[in-house]
C-alpha cells in the first residue's frame, strides 16, 4: 500500500502515521518528493484494510501497489535511488560511474597495474572476480579468498572501491570484509537464498540480469534483496540470449528506459559480456550512456591473449582510455557527466 500524504502534511502527522504503521507490525518506508511525501507499507493487505489509514490527519489517500514487485517499484518510491559506494562514489546521480578491471583477479601485480591505468582514465570503481562462475569445471575458477585480499590491497593503494562476484552464501562474511559492492552474477540472479542473504547485508549489491530473464523476473529478484532490508541495489544489464549468434549475447539497451520507468533503482550496463568481443564494446558503451545508463561495467586487460578469463572481450588499457574520452562527450550531450 502507498499512503499519499497531503502536500502540507506536518512532520508530527508523518511521525504519527509511521508510529501507527509500526505498531501494526509493518515496515513503513518514507519517500520524500519535491511536492509531497509518500509512505510505502508492505504487509498483509488484511491488516491494512482493517485500519482506516485514510482518516489519519495529513493523509490524502491510500492506494494499493499494482505491480508484482513492491519495494523496487517507482510507484512505491518515485525519486531515483542513489547508492553510496565507499567514501565518494554515488551510483544513480548525475555522474555516470565507470567500473572497470579484469574479468578475474589473476595476481596482485597485474591487478594493481590495471587498477592504476583504469583510475588514470577516469574509472571510479575497480572490478575483478575472485570466485569465477565458469561454464567448464576445467577452466580457471578464480583465486578465491586470496583474490579478495588482492582487491582490498589494490583499493588501499589506489583509493578505488572494488566490486566482485559472490557465488556462495558461505562466503558472505569474507565479502563483507573485503568488497565495496557485492556482484550477483547472471547465473545466480534467481538464487533466492543468496538474494535473501545479501538482502540482510548493508553492502551495495549489483544484481546482473539473468541471460534468459524477463524484466519482471529481474525486478522480482531485486525485490528479494530490498524485502530483506537492503535498499542499496544497482541493476546491471549484461546481454540476453536470443537467436543471434554474431555477438556473445544480445545487449538489450531498450531495457534501460523500461527499467527507469518501472523502478527507482539505478541501472548500469555491461557491454563486455554482452558483446563478447572487445571491438564492439565502445559502440555499446556509448549507446548505453546515450540511452540513460547510470554506469558501465567493463573488462580491461593489458594482455588479452594471455588472460585467464574472457580475454577476447577485454579492452586494452589504452583503448579504454580513448573510450573514456568519447564517453565524456556522450555524457555531456545527454546532460550527465563522467
Ligand atoms: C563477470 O562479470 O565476470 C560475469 C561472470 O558476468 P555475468 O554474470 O554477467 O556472466
Ligand atoms: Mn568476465
Amino acid at each position: 500500500m502507498i499512503i499519499v500524504l497531503k502536500p502540507d502534511a506536518s512532520e508530527a502527522q508523518i511521525k504519527h502515521i509511521v508510529t501507527k504503521v509500526k505498531a501494526l507490525g509493518l515496515k513503513p518506508m518514507i519517500s520524500r518528493g519535491i511536492e509531497r511525501t509518500l509512505i510505502g507499507v508492505i504487509g498483509e493487505e488484511e491488516i491494512l484494510r482493517s485500519q482506516p489509514l485514510e482518516v489519519f490527519p495529513g493523509v490524502e489517500k491510500v492506494m494499493p501497489v499494482l505491480s508484482p514487485y513492491k519495494l523496487v517499484s517507482r510507484e512505491f518510491k518515485p525519486a531515483d535511488t542513489v547508492v553510496r559506494v565507499g567514501d565518494g562514489v554515488r551510483v544513480g546521480g548525475r555522474k555516470i560511474v565507470v567500473m572497470a578491471g579484469p574479468c578475474a583477479v589473476e595476481n596482485y601485480e597485474l591487478l594493481l597495474s590495471i587498477a592504476k591505468s583504469v583510475k588514470k582514465a577516469g574509472a571510479t570503481v575497480l572490478r575483478g572476480g575472485a570466485f569465477k562462475p565458469r561454464t567448464s569445471p576445467y577452466s580457471f575458477q578464480g583465486l578465491g579468498e586470496e583474490g579478495l585480499k588482492f582487491l582490498a590491497e589494490a583499493r588501499k593503494k589506489t583509493g578505488l572501491p572494488v566490486i566482485t562476484e559472490l557465488m556462495d552464501v558461505r562466503d558472505l562474511e569474507l565479502f563483507e570484509k573485503h568488497a565495496d559492492i557485492i556482484q550477483i552474477g547472471a547465473r545466480n540472479m534467481q538464487n533466492f537464498d543468496l538474494l535473501k542473504e545479501v538482502g540482510r547485508s548493508k553492502k551495495p549489491v549489483l544484481l546482473k540480469r539473468g541471460m534468459a530473464s524477463t524484466v519482471k523476473d529481474w525486478l522480482l529478484s531485486a525485490e528479494y534483496i530490498l524485502q530483506n532490508g537492503n535498499f542499496n541495489v544497482i541493476l546491471c544489464e549484461r546481454g540476453i540470449r536470443t537467436f543471434e549468434t554474431e555477438t556473445r549475447f544480445t545487449q538489450d539497451l531498450s531495457v534501460i528506459p523500461v527499467v527507469k520507468q518501472k523502478t527507482h533503482l539505478p541501472v548500469v550496463v555491461d557491454p563486455s559480456h554482452a558483446a563478447g568481443t572487445w571491438g564492439l564494446v565502445p559502440s555499446m558503451a556509448k549507446a548505453a550512456v546515450a540511452a540513460g545508463a547510470d554506469g558501465l561495467l567493463m573488462e580491461i586487460h593489458p594482455k588479452p591473449e594471455e588472460a585467464l578469463c574472457d580475454g577476447q572481450q577485454s579492452m586494452l588499457p589504452e583503448k579504454f582510455a580513448a573510450l573514456m574520452k568519447d564517453l565524456r562527450k556522450v555524457a555531456k550531450a545527454v546532460g550527465r557527466e563522467i
